[in-house]
């Protein structure tokens, strides 16, 4: 019997791990990817490449897909976050209990190991192919290829990996009733990087997520396994005394970093060239509905792309391919339409959940983190959790330390903020957080219907 073929647009991280589950299902699979084979490219110049953090959603998905071992040494521990104030002081907040960690990994070496893992299981992947048009209907897809010629392929089942600018998406949107939404918020980024030490060691804390919060913008360092760190600079495009537009020159971006991240800018040798070479990027949110129509399908970012700041994007997408597996599994794979149908009904509302969460975390990250009061509620709510540890569990870890539905987690959330709320307006609090009544302040939530 001929096996069904399923060809996948884009070679991303999604589209790779979607690749190996689907071929462990035994179909055909065929990838077709815009960039040229990057995977020879070593991480300077090039291949530069931005870290990620790996979290529970995300394993559970490689696991299932079996590949999670291959991933384990490519990762580096982050056990919590590591606030720098502008004195250069710094403190510890755990992201959870003792032994729970997300994991940065470099973003390329991460997409090599999955797309290795998917050619080495039987996909076939086609470099050098961008997407120019997509015939929805016929199914039909046009590509330019590197030397200037085109092509175009019929697939019987055709799945969007391509990301958040996906042109399977552009060729839904000229199909009735589709939703979308886009938003660029009003911050951009630009990579910047602290290389190892003299001493050839990490320049600071290894096992923490370094945050540089100063309020309407901030900066970020993530581990890398050469010891270095890669940091991303999140700063208002305009507008703002402190923003891209205001600076123009090597003295400006000296200013900025001796004024606000002193610390950081002493361990920062290369800023001025990393500042001036690094494109500053945009930052976006897109939703929409529809994701499925005649066999084809969007998954990933080419569904939802969200902003970075719950560090759940990649996570999403990865757990998107285990729940698409499992569909696989359970109604087979003669009826595409009632898998992608399951699919994104059930889907929809979780990631719509976590893109608002991704937009909520920016505030949290760049100005909260920093704030006494908010550090005396985030203590509350881990005395909460460790006093019920089943009954009261912090937003950040139903998103980052389970799988529970992002739906079911927002809702919750939402409950146990109107609770803290309340909590926090006494004025007394700073002085008697630690002489609560904390049974109240779970029986709160409980008559609420949290738990
Ligand atoms: C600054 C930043 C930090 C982030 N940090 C995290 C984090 O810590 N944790 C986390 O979980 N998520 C994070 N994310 C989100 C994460 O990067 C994305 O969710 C993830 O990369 C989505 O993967 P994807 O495969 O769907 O899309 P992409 O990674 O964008 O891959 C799409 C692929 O499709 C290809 N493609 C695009 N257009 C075409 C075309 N026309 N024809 C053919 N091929 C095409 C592209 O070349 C690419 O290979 C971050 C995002 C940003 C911007």
């Amino acid at each position: 019997m001929k096996k069904e073929r399923i060809n996948l647009l884009g070679a991303g991280l999604i589209g790779s791990l979607l690749a190996i589950y689907l071929r462990k299902r035994g179909l055909e699979v065929s990838i077709f990817e815009k960039r040229q084979d990057w995977r020879h490219l070593n991480v300077s110049g090039e291949g530069r490449s931005i870290n990620m953090a790996l979290s529970y959603r995300g394993w559970k998905a490689l696991e299932r897909a079996g590949i999670k071992d291959k991933v384990i040494p490519y990762t580096q521990a982050m056990y919590g976050r590591r606030i720098h104030d502008e004195h250069g002081d710094t403190f510890f907040q755990p992201y959870g209990k003792e032994d729970q960690a997300i994991y940065s990994i470099s973003r390329n070496a991460f997409n090599k190991i999955l797309l290795d893992e998917a050619e080495a299981q039987g996909a076939s992947v086609h470099f050098g192919h961008k997407v120019e048009h997509v015939n929805v209907a016929a199914r039909e897809v046009s590509f330019s290829l590197e030397d200037g010629s085109e092509k175009s392929i019929h697939s019987e089942v055709l799945i969007g990996s391509d990301g958040a600018y996906s042109a399977l998406r552009n060729a839904f949107q000229s199909q009735l009733r589709f939703n979308f939404n886009q938003q660029y918020i009003s911050h951009g980024y630009k990579e910047l990087s602290i290389p190892p030490s003299p001493e050839g060691e990490f320049a600071m804390d290894p096992n923490a997520l370094h945050i540089w919060p100063r309020g309407k913008f901030m900066l970020i360092a993530l581990p890398n396994l050469d010891k270095s760190f890669t940091c991303t600079l999140f700063l208002p495009f305009e507008g703002y005394k402190v923003s891209f537009a205001n600076i123009h020159d090597e003295r400006d971006i000296e200013q900025v970093f001796k004024t606000h991240f002193n610390d950081a800018y002493n361990l920062m040798p290369n800023l001025l060239e990393d500042f001036t070479r690094n494109p500053t990027a945009a930052l976006i949110n897109t939703e929409c509905y529809p994701w499925t129509e005649n066999n084809t399908l969007l998954i990933g970012d080419a569904a939802h792309a969200m902003v970075p700041f719950y560090g759940q994007g990649m996570n999403c997408g990865f757990e998107d391919c285990s729940i698409l597996d499992g569909l696989i599994a359970k109604y087979g794979t003669s009826s595409w339409d009632l898998v992608f149908e399951k699919f994104q009904k059930g889907r929809k509302p979780d990631t719509d959940a976590i893109c608002q969460l991704a937009m909520d975390n920016f505030v949290e990250m760049s100005d909260n983190v920093a704030d006494p009061k908010f550090l005396i509620r985030k203590k509350i709510e881990a005395r909460l959790h460790e006093l019920y540890p089943q009954e009261w569990v912090p937003l950040y870890s139903m998103v980052t330390f389970s799988e529970m539905k992002y739906s079911e987690a927002y809702a919750i959330g939402k409950l146990q903020e109107k609770v803290m709320d309340r909590v926090m307006s006494d004025p007394l609090i700073t002085q008697n957080w630690d002489r609560l009544d904390y049974e109240d302040i779970l029986h709160q939530v409980v008559v609420s219907g949290a738990v």
